[in-house]
């Protein structure tokens, strides 16, 4: 009863609740679908904050491409020859996606003052980190739920 109640709720309500968010799919459901939209997808492995003007790294994760060349607080300078000294995230995405067919990503950055020229290789999902964001969603919004195949 209580979890019915919950699921009719969520439908009409804002989809924040106290950090919970109930799905209304199955949990299988859910893993089919996050494998799917990943399957596809490349990434860069970092999270790019707007400084308002220009764009910093704020971190990379550990397994994706963007670990090996690029550290928290680097300036983003310029994307394969656009400048982005005063681009938005937004743009700064856009440049990524333009870049979905070679994956090639020709970077300036500015570290501690000093210019580098950074060639990065966008990549696809690992099965690890696919696995870690479904994971992070069955846990979020589908307590008790396992995740259908384990690494
Ligand atoms: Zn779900």
């Amino acid at each position: 009863m209580l979890i019915t109640a919950a699921a009719v709720f969520a439908q009409d309500a804002p989809r924040s609740q106290e950090n919970q968010q109930r799905c209304n799919s199955t949990p299988r459901e859910c893993e089919e679908a996050i494998r799917k939209m990943l399957s596809g997808r490349r990434y860069l492995g970092a999270q790019i904050i707007d400084e308002n003007p220009g764009l910093i790294v704020k971190s990379t994760s550990a397994d994706g491409p963007a670990a090996r060349d690029l550290r928290p607080g680097d300036r983003i300078i310029a994307v394969n020859g656009k400048q982005m000294m005063t681009a938005s995230v937004k743009q700064f995405k856009q440049s990524l996606a333009d870049a979905k067919e070679t994956g090639k990503i020709f970077m300036i950055i500015q570290r501690r003052g000093a210019y580098r020229k950074v060639e990065l290789r966008l990549e696809p999902y690992p099965k690890a980190q696919v696995d870690k964001i479904i994971a992070a969603h069955l846990a979020q919004s589908h307590p008790g739920a396992v995740a259908a195949s384990q690494p």
